[in-house]
Order: C-alpha cells, then structure tokens, then sequence
C-alpha cells in the first residue's frame, strides 16, 4: 500500500512555524518513518507529488511565492495554511522593521506587500498563532489522516485567561488583544505579563468598536496595525 503523502512548504518567512514541527522530536521521527513527507528544511526533499496533505507556512510576497503556491495547490487534495503569515498575511518582517523601512530594503521594486494564501488558492484548513501550537499541529495533523476537519476555537483569549485567574493587562493601561482574539493558545502572552498582539486572528464575534472605546476609556493608544486580521483578510498592502 501506498504511503500517505505529506508536503510541508514554506514561502516568505521566518520558518518558526517549521521550528515548532521540529520541536516535536520523538512524534516527528514517527511522522517521517510512517509517512512520505517532503520538506525542505528538514532535509527530506523527495518525488512526493501528489500531495495528501500540504502544510504551508508564510506569506505571499512575491510572484515566485504565487507561483509555488499554486503548483501546491495543484498537487495537494488538503491544503492548511499553517501560522499567522500564511492564515491573514504575517507579520514576520515586521516584527523587527517598520512598513517604511521594509520598503527602503527594497528599492525600486513594487511596493511591499504581504498577503495571505488564501487570497490566491483554496485553503481547506487553517492552523493560526505566530508561532503555531505543536501539540495543535499534530492533533490537526492526526485529525487530517482520519478526514476530520476540527473546529476552530469559538472562544477569545480572554477566556482561557480568565480561567487561569490572570489579573487584567487592560486594567494596568497595556493595549491587550485576548478581547477580540481567538483563542487556542491558552493565552500564554498574558500568562507571562505580555499582552496578545492577536496572532490567532480575529475571532468570529470580534467587538473591534467596543474594545477601542474600552482603550478610550483607559487612554490606551493604539495604531490600526496593530489589530489581528480576519480569516483571509489582507492586512498590509
Ligand atoms: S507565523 Fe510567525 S513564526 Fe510562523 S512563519 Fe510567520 S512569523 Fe514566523
Ligand atoms: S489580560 Fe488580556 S487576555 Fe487577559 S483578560 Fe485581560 S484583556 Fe483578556
Ligand atoms: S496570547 Fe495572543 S499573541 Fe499570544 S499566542 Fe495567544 S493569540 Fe497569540
């Protein structure tokens, strides 16, 4: 019997997303012995089209990223954008650079853009957070193998937050995002004093206005950037 088939790609980004696959060590090496994956950064290039299931991490920044996208497309039968650049456009570069910087780093060329996969393919699955969860990504990964398609969180990050009784970021003056963020991701940032910068994306009931009027009311400023982006949504262009 054929082996299933499993391509695990990466377009425009900082490749964490793949660093938490290799993070998963012992599961991993079971994945690669049981299956065909094909992924470059893990050393294992091969013939392995089609595809059963493709994982994509990055965004699309590029016509060469267009193209390779949609050659995957074409040999994939499941297709999962794997982490916030490639579910709503990412953010990687500007983590460290501000948008005018990037564009100064590219002179001459268009202007800088960073898109989401799904605005070019069909994307049948999305894992979300910069970086992905690994024990999320497997329990995808298994829930794929079987044709099953898990729900996404309905719940913010809120919830997860009050459930571990952390005391309010907002109550301290810092711009938080659980309240309009999917959860998932146990809401570790503000577990350890950070505050959601809204990597999973917006949730499906997102209140965008009643949490600006809530930073109004704290005098909490923030800049438009810094709202997590809906599903397929472009966030910079
Ligand atoms: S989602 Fe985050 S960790 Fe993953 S590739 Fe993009 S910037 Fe890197
Ligand atoms: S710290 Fe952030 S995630 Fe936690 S309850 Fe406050 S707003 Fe929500
Ligand atoms: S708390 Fe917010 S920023 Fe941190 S992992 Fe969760 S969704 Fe992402």
């Amino acid at each position: 019997m054929d082996k299933i088939r499993v391509g695990i790609f990466n377009l425009s980004s900082c490749e964490g997303c793949l660093v938490q696959i290799l993070n998963l060590e012992d599961i991993l090496l079971n994945i690669l012995k049981t299956f065909e994956v094909e992924c470059r950064v893990l050393g294992t290039i091969g013939k392995s089209e089609p595809y059963d299931i493709a994982f994509v991490e990055g965004s699309v920044m590029s016509i060469e990223d267009e193209m390779e996208l949609k050659k995957i497309r074409g040999a994939s039968r499941i297709l999962v954008a794997l982490g916030e650049c490639a579910c709503h456009g990412g953010n990687f570069l500007v983590k460290d650079f501000d948008v005018d910087e990037i564009n100064e780093m590219f002179p001459g060329s268009q202007k800088w853009y960073s898109h989401p996969i799904e605005r070019y393919v069909r994307v049948d699955y999305r894992i979300p957070g910069c970086p992905i969860d690994k024990e999320e990504f497997f329990t995808v990964f298994k829930s794929l193998l079987l044709e099953k398609f898990p729900e996404q969180a309905s719940f913010t990050v809120c919830s997860e937050c009050i459930l571990k009784e952390n005391s309010c970021l907002i109550e301290k003056g810092v711009a938080c995002m659980g309240p309009i963020t999917r959860g998932g991701c146990k809401a570790i940032c503000p577990t350890f004093n950070r505050e959601c910068y809204g990597c999973r994306g917006l949730n499906d009931d997102a209140n965008i206005d009643g949490l600006l009027h809530t930073f109004k009311e704290k005098g909490i400023s923030i800049q438009p950037y810094m709202l997590p982006s809906k599903k397929g949504e472009v966030k910079r262009s």
